[in-house]
């Protein structure tokens, strides 16, 4: 059997195409993500799936470690969990800008906490943050959300400092826009058809798949060969 592939955020969207892909390419999974039953209806074979909170280390610790009693050392971990509340600094409420920093940092900072000491104690493992364009530059409405992907490609880059020498990868995967549920977690309904439009402009998002396929491009190189950021869009989309 292929080696275990952790996956945060499973449920939908770019983390459920992961999770099929590395499934079809035989890896064991740990599927890590709230809505058990989404993961669940998936089907998958030599998949644990577990309704966590990124943010609820202890969980997330025992589902790791539960893991890693039946199928091996995890070789590749994905944080792939995220939100994107979109608003305006004036009128967001605090709980929504929390939330954020909760679940795109402080999710991410969980499972590597677990994860990463082990990795460089095996010499050997790989870890791949899912970041955006919006943690390269900023947009309007997206303050708090860039500042949260911002922090992802900061920690990333450090932690792979720190990792290189010891034949460990961390890398960065950041796409512009993706056709998945994201953005019908915002609650300020303008902001949200405004998004829309623009997204017609260029013809809709890339799809899931396609991540999955930058993801698996850049675990499957020779380990030795760390690709260190792949940024991805609609070649329609500028910015
Ligand atoms: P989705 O909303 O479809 O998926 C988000 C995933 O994150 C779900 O599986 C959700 O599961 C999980 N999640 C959210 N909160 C928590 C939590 N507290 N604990 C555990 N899991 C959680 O969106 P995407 O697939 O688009 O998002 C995946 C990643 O891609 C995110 O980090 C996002 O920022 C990034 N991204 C997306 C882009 C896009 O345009 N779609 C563009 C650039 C980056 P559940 O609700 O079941 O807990």
């Amino acid at each position: 059997m292929k080696k275990l592939v952790v996956i945060t955020g499973a449920s939908s969207g770019i983390g459920k195409a992961l999770a099929e892909r590395f499934s079809k390419l035989g890896h064991p999974l740990l599927m890590l993500a709230r809505r058990g039953d989404r993961m669940e209806a998936m089907k998958l074979e030599n998949a644990i799936c577990r309704s966590a909170d990124v943010t609820d280390y202890q969980t997330i610790e025992q589902a790791i470690s539960e893991a890693e009693q039946q199928y091996g050392p995890v070789d590749l971990l994905v944080n792939c969990a995220g939100v994107m509340l979109l608003g305006t600094s004036d009128k967001q409420s605090f709980a929504e800008w929390e939330r954020m920093i909760d679940v795109n940092v402080k999710g991410l900072l969980t499972t590597t906490h677990i994860v990463l000491p082990k990795m460089i104690a095996r010499r050997c493992g790989t870890i791949i943050n899912i970041s955006s364009t919006a943690g390269k530059k900023t947009y309007t409405n997206h303050s708090v959300y860039c500042g949260s992907k911002f922090a992802v490609h900061a920690v990333t880059d450090a932690f792979r400092q720190e990792a290189s020498p010891y034949n460990v990868r961390v890398l960065v995967v950041a796409p512009g826009v993706v056709e998945t549920e994201l953005l019908s977690h915002t609650s300020d309904e303008g902001i949200k058809s405004n998004y829309e439009v623009w997204k017609q402009q260029i013809k809709g998002g890339l799809a899931p798949e396609q991540i999955a396929d930058c993801v698996q491009f850049a675990y499957q190189v020779p380990q030795s060969v760390s690709i260190r950021e792949i940024v991805v869009t609609k070649t329609l989309q500028e910015d």
